[in-house]
Formats: C-alpha cells, sequence, structure tokens
C-alpha cells in the first residue's frame, strides 16, 4: 500500500509519515498537518460499509493513510479494541429522513473519546516501538482531557499533563480528569482556556523542555482528526443511499471535527453542505460571509463550554484546503476560494438564549433530549432548513456529549435531571487530585520539570 506523507500548512518543514506527524503533533514550523493527497473510496468500497459494524469501517477509513507504519492485521485490532460502543442514530420522530448521531456512548460520554481512544492506541505502538518515553501535554476547555485522560491511562511510556481553566469546567468534567493516577496529572490552572492553550504553546516552544519529547494530544494533532472522519462514513453507510449525498451538522469550536467531515468529503463521500454551528464565538460565520478574519480575544464564556474558541486552531487547516494559506496567529497570506467554501458550508452563531430555548422546543416538540453542545447543533440545521431545500435530503445531526454531563442546565430548562450513564455513575465520591498554578509561565514550567523527571 501507499504511504501518506503529511505537509505543514506552513509550507517550510519537509514531509513526513503518519508515525512522525502523530508523535510531533505541530510541525516545526508551527504549522499543521494536512494529508499530501487524500486517499480515495470507490463508489463500491463505499457501498460496501452498509453491512460493516463500526470498527470495521473505522478499519477501512484508517487503513488508507496507515500503509507503512501498522500493518492490517494489528490496525484491524486496535479499532476493535478501542471502538467497542454503541454510536446510536436516533430518528427524529415526526421528521423525514432526519436523525441525530449521539456520539455520547464512549467512556468520558463525548464525542473526543473517539478520537482519543485510537490515538493512545497508535501513539502507544509508536512509543513502544522506538524506545522513547513521550510527555502529551493537553490544554482542554473540559472534554479533551477527560477524553485522554481515560483514553491514555495505564499506556506505558506516555505521560500525560492536562490543563484545565479551574473555572470554566463543569464538575463532571473534572471529576473525569482528577480521579485518575498513575501516568496522568492534572493541572487547574487559574485562568481561561486561551491561557491553559497559551503556556501549551509556549512550552511546545520551550528548548529547556526538549528533553521531555512533548506532543499535543489537541486537535493540531492529525491523530485526532482522522478518527473523526470514520463515523461521517458510517452514518453515510447506514442512512444514505450508494452515492447519495447527506447534510451533516456539525456544533463547532476548534473546527476538529467539522475536519474529519471535510476529510471525508474529500475522500470521496458524497456531502450535501456542512452546516457549521458556532456559539457566540462568531468569527467564523463572520469570515464565511465577508472573507475578513478577527480572531475573538479573549473567547467569551457561553453555556456550551467546550466551544469557547475565539481562534479556532483547525482554521488554518480548512484554509488550506481551499487553496489559501493563514499561519498560527491567524493571519492570512493568501485568500482562501471564498466561493468555494460558501458552498460547501453553512455557518451560523447561536446565542445562549437560542441554546436554551432548543433544549426546550427538541423536547416539547420531537421528545429529542439534546444538552447545550446539541441544541447549538440543532439549531444550526433549523436555520439552514429555513433557507435551504432539505426535503427527501437525509440529514445527520451531530449530538457531541451525552446530557448527563451537563444535568445543571437540562434541570433549569426541562424540570428534571438526564439518567447518569454508569461510567459517568461511578466517579461519583471518588478522591480528586490535581495541582493548582497561576498563569505564569515560568511556575509551569518548573512544574513541568518537577512532574516529569528525566
Ligand atoms: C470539543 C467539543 C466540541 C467542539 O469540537 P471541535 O472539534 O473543537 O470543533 C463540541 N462539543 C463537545 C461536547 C465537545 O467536547
Amino acid at each position: 500500500m501507499a504511504y501518506t506523507l503529511f505537509h505543514s500548512t506552513n509550507g517550510q518543514s519537509p514531509p513526513v509519515n503518519l508515525r512522525a506527524a502523530l508523535l510531533t503533533g505541530q510541525a516545526p514550523d508551527k504549522g499543521l498537518y494536512l494529508p499530501d493527497t487524500f486517499p480515495q473510496f470507490a463508489p463500491t468500497e463505499l457501498a460496501a460499509l452498509a453491512s460493516l459494524p463500526y470498527h470495521e469501517i473505522a478499519f477501512r477509513v484508517l487503513a488508507k493513510f496507515t500503509g507503512g507504519v501498522i500493518d492490517a492485521a494489528s490496525l484491524a485490532a486496535l479499532c476493535r479494541d478501542a471502538y467497542n460502543f454503541d454510536v446510536p442514530l436516533e430518528t427524529v420522530r415526526g421528521l423525514d429522513r432526519v436523525h441525530v448521531m449521539r456520539l455520547d456512548q464512549g467512556p468520558t460520554a463525548s464525542f473526543k473519546d473517539f478520537a482519543a481512544r485510537m490515538m493512545a492506541r497508535l501513539l502507544g505502538r509508536f512509543v513502544r516501538e522506538n524506545g522513547q518515553p513521550l510527555t502529551i501535554l493537553t490544554a482542554t476547555s473540559g472534554d479533551t482531557g477527560s477524553a485522554v485522560a481515560s483514553a491514555f491511562h495505564g499506556i506505558e511510556g506516555i505521560r500525560v499533563v492536562v490543563l484545565f481553566p479551574r473555572s470554566e469546567v463543569s464538575d463532571r468534567q473534572r471529576q473525569q480528569m482528577t480521579t485518575r493516577r498513575g501516568n496522568i496529572r492534572t493541572i487547574a490552572v487559574d485562568g481561561k482556556f486561551d491561557d491553559c492553550q497559551a503556556l501549551v504553546k509556549r512550552a511546545f516552544a520551550d528548548p529547556a523542555l526538549a528533553h521531555l519529547a512533548l506532543s499535543s494530544a489537541n486537535s493540531i494533532n492529525i491523530g485526532r482528526l482522522l478518527p473523526q472522519s470514520v463515523y461521517y462514513f458510517y452514518a453515510a453507510s447506514r442512512l444514505a443511499q450508494p452515492g447519495e449525498p447527506i447534510i451533516f451538522t456539525v456544533p463547532s469550536g476548534n473546527f476538529g471535527n467539522l475536519m474529519g467531515a471535510v476529510f471525508a468529503g474529500r475522500m470521496g463521500l458524497p456531502i450535501e453542505r456542512l452546516v457549521v454551528p458556532v456559539n457566540g464565538n462568531d468569527e467564523f460565520p463572520r469570515f464565511l460571509a465577508t472573507g475578513v478574519y478577527e480572531k475573538i480575544e479573549p473567547s467569551r464564556a457561553c453555556l456550551s463550554n467546550a466551544m469557547n474558541v475565539g481562534h479556532p486552531s483547525n482554521l488554518a487547516r480548512l484554509v488550506a484546503l481551499y487553496d489559501g494559506q493563514m499561519d498560527e496567529a491567524g493571519v492570512i497570506h493568501r485568500a482562501p476560494d471564498l466561493a468555494a467554501l460558501q458552498r460547501d458550508l453553512f455557518s451560523t452563531s447561536v446565542s445562549d438564549e437560542d441554546t436554551r430555548a432548543t433544549i426546550w422546543e427538541a423536547w416539547q416538540q420531537y421528545r429529542l433530549l439534546l444538552e447545550p453542545h446539541g441544541a447549538v447543533g440543532w439549531f444550526g440545521f433549523v436555520n439552514y432548513a429555513e433557507r435551504n431545500r432539505t426535503k427527501g435530503i437525509p440529514a445527520v445531526i451531530l449530538e457531541t456529549a451525552h446530557p448527563a454531563k451537563f444535568p445543571e442546565e437540562i434541570e433549569n430548562v426541562l424540570g428534571f435531571a438526564p439518567e447518569v450513564p454508569p461510567a459517568l455513575a461511578a466517579l461519583d465520591g471518588l478522591a480528586e487530585v490535581y495541582d493548582r498554578l497561576a498563569v505564569d509561565y515560568a511556575a509551569f514550567r518548573d512544574h513541568l520539570v518537577n512532574a516529569c523527571p528525566r
């Protein structure tokens, strides 16, 4: 099988294979890795997915990128092991061909389990092969940290350090990160998500930390994106006729989930339109409308906290895939093909007020239980459907977290608390252990050096 090589969006680093791209996270020129070419699914290959279980579809998608770095039998085993949970496609009562895909059945009840579980298994294997221990540094607004802590827990040769904004995550999100031991360390930062991300970025660029072999499990890592293509293939295989285009709605923050959809499209999956609702951090819908990009600093704190992103790190990839170039600071050096972006994508900003109203309406009208991120998605889809033809076209709205991760908000709006899945309930009463730090790079660096001895 042919190798897929990955190049940097900044164009100043040599192309690398998947192993190197995963191990380093960000390219040396501070750009993000993208596949040189997208391997293709022929129509017959797509049609064959209809009868396969999820883990087998994952294998067929990922195998197109892993030639030369992992053998087929091992990859198939990793996929079986990682994807041992349901991926429900819920029919919305009374609406023709509209479905909610619930990506919340993994161990930490958000869609981030899909990528984290595969990435942990691949990285664990690469680290074993080259014998060099690795430190994964991750800033989180809540769900990445828990998914990464769960997925990497107990993986030999990999140490994980998670930074989260102390007062911006829910109790459940915090419990999921702070009740693990062993190779997982958690740090509560007295600041915002952006502060956590800035600390992490400085650490990556710091020569004094080179001995730690730092890598990232944030969605700057291509290893987070490829597994996120799989569920788009899966949904289409169950809900669309062979060759029939489908509408996907992806509530977005850092645009990693969306990149999975864009990749699937480039690989040959027929897509009618990608609907990209965001919360009050509306830099992307403005950019899509005008071509002018202004990041939001600091990011706005909205109900859908995992989407509080004022400068989506994957935007540089999206711009690159539409023939433009954006650097790591968000400066556009070559404009993308805006008309093509507008043809493929629809984006809208959803207020907290509309998010709450949607949780109420979706329940009243359809008995559809949504948490804030899914509600942003649903509102965006309704908004799209008011302006565009959707009749008869299969549509899938992604619900990215389990309602029980946000019990306060649901109870406020609906008057009852969602049922708690066993994986979350098991955390109640466990002792939490974490460190606390101010937004102070020198203190953070000392902490890392002490926490991760040579
Ligand atoms: C991370 C997250 C998002 C946003 O995903 P991106 O890939 O950053 O766009 C949406 N919903 C939930 C529940 C999340 O955890």
